[in-house]
């Protein structure tokens, strides 16, 4: 019988186990942490070996094949040793492709978006009631979906990470949404790498597979030159103007129309409630792939305007005496930043700071410059942003925790601004995760401004 063994007893893994099992394999799960009390619950109801804590290399080595969590990196010595003996390592989207069956799958990536544009997707989908899964990095994993609640189409969020294990995966509807420097460290600090890594989301794809792509974006424009499949291609844009036969979107002012064959639909953004250029690109994705996917005009229409922005992406998190307090703790990076910024129309007090990962900032300045009243360092080492903003905004402090950098917020803020709370750095020297940060700006604004 064939040996699998997972490796990682995450959402991916306890996923992939399960369906392997249901499959008929001989199935160990290992992971050198802990596996989470309700994934232990479900392996023992499933009848799954596992073990936590250690890699016993002896029984991963014997595997047939290895489905590899996302998490785990390629420099890990469990990873360099089952390379030593060539035993193949797949992920877990490439080992549920296997056995969907005749579903559909519409896959998104690209390195900033994929959340938003993910959720809107499934909401239209949903909204028009089509029997749909939310798999990858959000959601159900998706392997344990195709072993025991099937759907007739999959929503799959996926990471570069997640590319990497995929062979002869196939999305019947890509997304990639953008490319921009981002965790370098797992591709040997190589951009190359780490954008050939995100073209995978066109592997094997055929004239009948659809490929939504960002022509605004240069990199990516770059790398649709080069393509040699001949997918059906529907860019969408703001900037520039490339039109395609089998469809396409372009904002124009405030207003979008995407078109896919002879159906099109036309939103106007300021009527959305997610804002920003960024999240015109996200509509107008999701707009191109639902009408490929087959949704009615009116309904995408309506499950447009009705989508409100997902928790910690510039989320509104309350308004009191004119002052709005926003919540974009999810803005790790530069890039997602420049959003934020751009998307601001009140003078804001800016919050940022966190764990630097070798950021530039110098693409911030300029929206800095024209809209950032005070800058307020929240993190252990505030040097560098003190550093780059002096000079750039008028007011930069610095405080060490939460509690002091949201009072100076307060006290900094007047009737008719914003407070932003946009990071541009992982969250790791004050905080657990981005969602515990944003959790407890969210709760200071409740308890000390709202109240
Ligand atoms: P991801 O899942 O790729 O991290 P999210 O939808 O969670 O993307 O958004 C992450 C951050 O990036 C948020 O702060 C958001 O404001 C910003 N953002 C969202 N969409 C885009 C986009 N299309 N381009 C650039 N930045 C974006």
């Amino acid at each position: 019988m064939k040996k699998i063994v997972v490796l990682g007893g995450g959402i991916s893994g306890y996923g992939s186990a399960v369906l392997a099992r249901k499959q008929g394999f001989d199935v160990f799960l290992s992971d050198a942490g802990t596996i989470a009390e309700r994934y232990c619950r479900i392996l023992q109801e499933w009848d799954i070996p596992y073990e936590q804590g250690s890699h016993t290399m002896e029984r991963i080595l014997s595997a047939d094949e290895v489905i590899k969590s996302p998490g785990i990196p390629d420099k890990a010595p469990v990873v360099q040793a089952l390379r030593e003996r060539n035993i193949p390592i797949i992920s877990e989207m490439e080992f549920a492709f296997r056995y969907k069956g005749r579903s559909r799958t519409i896959c998104i990536t690209g390195s900033n978006g994929k959340t938003t544009t993910t959720s809107l997707i499934y909401k239209i989908l949903s909204d028009a009631g089509y029997d749909v899964g939310l798999g990858g990095n959000i959601g159900e994993s998706f392997a344990y979906q195709v072993a025991v609640e099937p759907h007739d189409w999959y929503v799959l969020e996926l990471s570069s990470f997640q590319l990497d294990g995929m062979f002869d995966f196939r999305a019947d509807i890509a997304l990639l949404m953008n490319i921009t420097p981002d965790h370098l460290d797992r591709y040997d600090y190589c951009f190359d790498n780490y954008v050939a890594s995100k073209m995978r989301i066109t592997r094997n794809q055929s004239s009948r597979s659809v490929f939504i792509y960002s022509a605004d974006d240069e990199v990516v424009a770059a790398q649709v030159e080069r393509l040699s499949s001949n997918q059906r291609l529907m860019p969408f844009m703001a900037k520039c103007s490339v039109a395609s036969g089998a469809g396409d979107a372009c904002l124009i002012g405030e207003e979008f129309t995407a078109r896919v064959a002879k159906r099109s639909l036309t939103i106007d953004t300021s009527k959305l409630k997610i804002q920003g250029l960024h999240n015109c690109y996200n509509a107008m994705a999701a707009s191109l792939a639902a009408l490929a996917a087959g949704v009615e005009r009116s309904s995408i229409e309506q499950s447009l305007y009705s989508f409100s922005p997902v928790e910690h992406r510039l989320e509104p998190a309350g308004e009191r005496d004119g002052v709005l307090w926003i919540n974009d703790s999810k803005a790790t990076n530069v890039d997602s930043v420049w959003y934020a910024l751009q998307s601001m129309k009140r003078p804001t007090v800016w919050i940022a700071g966190g764990t630097d990962k070798g950021n530039d900032y110098t693409p911030l300045k300029e929206f800095a410059r024209q809209k950032v009243k005070a800058l307020v360092c929240m993190g252990l080492d505030n040097a560098k942003l003190e550093r780059e903003f002096a000079g750039v905004v008028p007011v930069v402090e610095s405080y060490a925790s939460l509690d002091e950098a949201l009072a100076a917020a307060r006290r900094l803020a007047q009737s008719g601004d914003a407070v932003l709370l946009s990071p541009a750095c992982a969250s790791f020297d004050l905080f657990k995760n981005y969602e515990q940060r944003g959790r407890l700006f969210k709760q200071w604004v409740a308890e000390n401004v709202l109240k």
